[in-house]
């Protein structure tokens, strides 16, 4: 294993942040402030391994998050500014906090009553979609932006290492595909070599794999991305962006939207 990460956000809701893709973007970090808790432990995660602990602050109440983020909309609103996204995302996996529900629901009305051309989205790692109250959260936002790195089983535990022994490959395709076009699946392609096992989800035949899962779910599009910061695992290789579009194009052949970042 390579040396431990501490690229955390620290704060519940952090930004904004200016970029050209997604214009003025919120974040919000439902996980501690200081550690992070993750059902996956994904080698090439930019927050960095979960053995770094938990930290000591504890998951922000839904009353905080709700008061953090109009407090953050109140004074972009007196500078004139306005989010055109609000993303959940942060130290691990949002859907893991008991008022994820909850706080969808706040997040949307703060957004209808402060920025309503705003997009809500959530970053996921699909591993809570088999809960009702997380799939009906889910299906409420604009962007539901589902992981699925690997359609392989070995190769899927070897990229994401999931913390729970009967998350499988064939349940998450089952759990996503009740989303179908509600739903973008996201996957990260690198390769390279972890715990001295070569690891490599972009070979032709991890990518009929994937083709194969996707043909079942039906997103409304898929996004495709490489690494782009540093990866708690050091032998992995960014794929660049030349090959992701080739790939691309192999995925768009079968019928499926591809969006490359
Ligand atoms: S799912 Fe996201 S937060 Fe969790 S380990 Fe993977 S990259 Fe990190």
């Amino acid at each position: 294993m390579g040396k431990d990460q501490t690229v955390l956000f620290h704060s519940t809701i952090f930004g904004p942040i200016h970029s050209r893709r997604l214009g003025v973007s919120l974040g919000i970090n439902l996980l501690p402030n200081d550690g992070k808790i993750c059902s996956f432990d994904c080698i090439y995660c930019e927050a960095g391994y979960n053995r770094q602990g938990h930290g000591k602050a504890g998951l922000p109440s839904r009353e905080k998050v709700a008061d953090d983020l109009r407090t953050k909309l109140q004074e972009m609103n007196q500078a004139g500014e306005r989010p055109d996204v609000i993303t959940f995302s942060g130290n691990g996996e949002p859907t893991l906090h008991p008022d994820f529900a909850g706080i969808v629901d706040d997040v949307i009305a703060l957004r209808d009553e402060y920025c309503p051309q705003a997009k809500v989205s959530v970053l996921s790692n699909s591993t809570m979609t088999g809960k009702a109250d997380v799939v009906s959260a889910l299906r409420k936002v604009d962007n539901n932006i589902l992981k699925l790195d690997s359609a392989v089983e070995q190769t899927m535990r070897l990229i994401d290492v999931p913390q729970q022994p009967d998350f499988t490959v064939e349940k998450v395709v089952e759990q996503l595909s009740v989303f179908a076009d509600q739903c973008i699946v996201q996957t990260m392609i690198l390769r390279g070599e972890h715990d001295g096992q070569p690891v490599d989800n972009s070979t032709p035949e991890e990518i009929d794999a994937l083709i194969a899962a996707y043909q079942r779910i039906k997103p409304r599009e898929v996004m495709l991305y490489s690494i782009d910061r540093s990866t708690p695992e050091e032998k992995l290789q960014k794929v660049e962006i030349d090959e992701l579009r080739v790939i691309a194009a192999r995925i768009e052949q079968a019928g499926i939207k591809v969006q490359v970042n």
